[in-house]
C-alpha cells in the first residue's frame, strides 16, 4: 500500500474533473468527491480506470461537516491513508448581484463551500496526516488551495466570490505555517480565466477581453492547465516550500502599463 492517495472535491467537472485525471496519470489513486452529478463523478473513476488507476466516486457537500467526515472516512476505508488534499470545490456568486444587491443566501452558500468547507476539510485531512506521520505509515502530506484570480482582482457583482477566495489565501498561510513541523506543505494554485461550466455564462465577455490583452498569453486557460500545476506539487517538486502560490493564469497576474 505504498501508493499515493489524493482527495479531491469538486472532481465530477471542470478543474477538479481534470486534477483528478492527472494526479492518476502521475499514480495517485483518487477519491472523485461530487456534490450531485453522480454519472460526471463515475465517468471521471471510470476513465482513470481504463487508463489502468485506481480512482472511486464519493458524494459529499463540502459546506456540511457530517459530509467532510464521510469524505475522510470513505477515503481511509477505500484507500487506508491520504496523502494529498486537493481542495478545488467552489461555487460562484448566486446570480452574480451588483454588490449594492448582494444577498445574505449568497453570501452564505458561497463562504460555505469556498472558505468553511477547504478550512475544516483541510483540518480534518492534517490530523489524518499527521496520525500517518507519527505511525511511520507516511513521511508527509500536502494540501493544495484551488483560489482564483478573484482572490485580488476585483469584480464588483461578485463580492463575496472574490472575498472568500481572498480569505482562502491567507488560510493557505496560517494551515502552511503550522503544518510546518508535521511535514505537511499548503500551496495555493491560482487560476486565471478557465474554460469551465462556472464560465459559461460570461463566455462572450473574456472571449472580447482576453482578445484584448487580458492576459499576456491570449487565450482562455484549460482545467489541463491547473491539472498540471497541482500534480507538480503532488510529485515533490517543491520540497522546501509552503504556503506559495502558483499562478496559472497565462501571467493574468503582472501589472503592466
Ligand atoms: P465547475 O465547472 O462549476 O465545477 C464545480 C465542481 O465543484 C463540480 O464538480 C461540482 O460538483 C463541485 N461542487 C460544487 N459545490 C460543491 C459542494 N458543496 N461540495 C462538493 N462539491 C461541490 O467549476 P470550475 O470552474 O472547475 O472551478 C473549480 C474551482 O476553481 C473553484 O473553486 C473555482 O472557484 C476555481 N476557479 C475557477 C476559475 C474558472 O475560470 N473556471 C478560475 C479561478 C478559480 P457537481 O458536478 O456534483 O455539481
Amino acid at each position: 500500500m505504498t501508493q499515493p492517495v489524493a482527495l479531491v472535491t469538486g472532481a465530477s467537472r471542470g478543474i477538479g474533473r481534470a486534477v483528478a485525471i492527472e494526479l492518476a496519470r502521475v499514480g495517485h489513486a483518487v477519491v472523485v468527491n461530487y456534490l450531485q452529478n453522480a454519472q460526471a463523478a463515475d465517468e471521471v473513476a471510470a476513465e482513470i480506470a481504463a487508463g489502468g488507476g485506481r480512482a472511486v466516486a464519493v458524494q459529499g457537500d463540502v459546506s456540511l461537516s457530517a459530509d467532510r467526515q464521510e469524505l475522510i472516512g470513505k477515503t481511509f476505508q477505500h484507500f487506508g491513508r491520504l496523502d494529498l488534499l486537493v481542495n478545488n470545490a467552489g461555487i460562484t456568486s448566486l446570480g452574480r448581484a451588483d454588490v449594492l444587491e448582494a444577498t445574505e443566501e449568497s453570501w452564505e452558500r458561497v463562504f460555505a463551500t469556498n472558505l468553511k468547507g477547504p478550512f475544516f476539510l483541510s483540518q480534518l485531512a492534517a490530523r489524518a496526516m499527521i496520525d500517518l506521520v507519527r505511525a511511520g505509515k507516511t513521511q508527509g502530506g500536502k494540501i493544495v488551495n484551488v483560489s482564483s484570480i478573484s482572490a485580488y482582482a476585483v469584480s464588483t457583482n461578485r463580492a463575496d466570490y472574490c472575498i472568500a477566495k481572498a480569505a482562502l489565501v491567507m488560510m493557505t498561510h496560517v494551515f502552511a505555517v503550522r503544518l510546518a513541523e508535521e511535514q505537511i506543505q499548503v500551496f495555493e494554485v491560482c487560476p486565471g480565466v478557465i474554460e469551465s461550466d462556472m464560465t459559461v455564462p460570461v463566455k462572450q465577455k473574456y472571449d472580447r477581453l482576453i482578445a484584448e490583452g487580458l492576459s499576456p498569453i491570449r487565450r482562455w486557460g484549460r482545467p489541463e492547465d491547473v491539472a498540471k500545476a497541482v500534480a507538480a506539487i503532488a510529485s515533490g517538486a517543491f520540497p522546501f516550500s509552503t504556503g506559495d502560490c502558483l499562478n496559472v493564469d497565462g501571467g493574468f497576474h503582472i501589472r503592466r502599463l
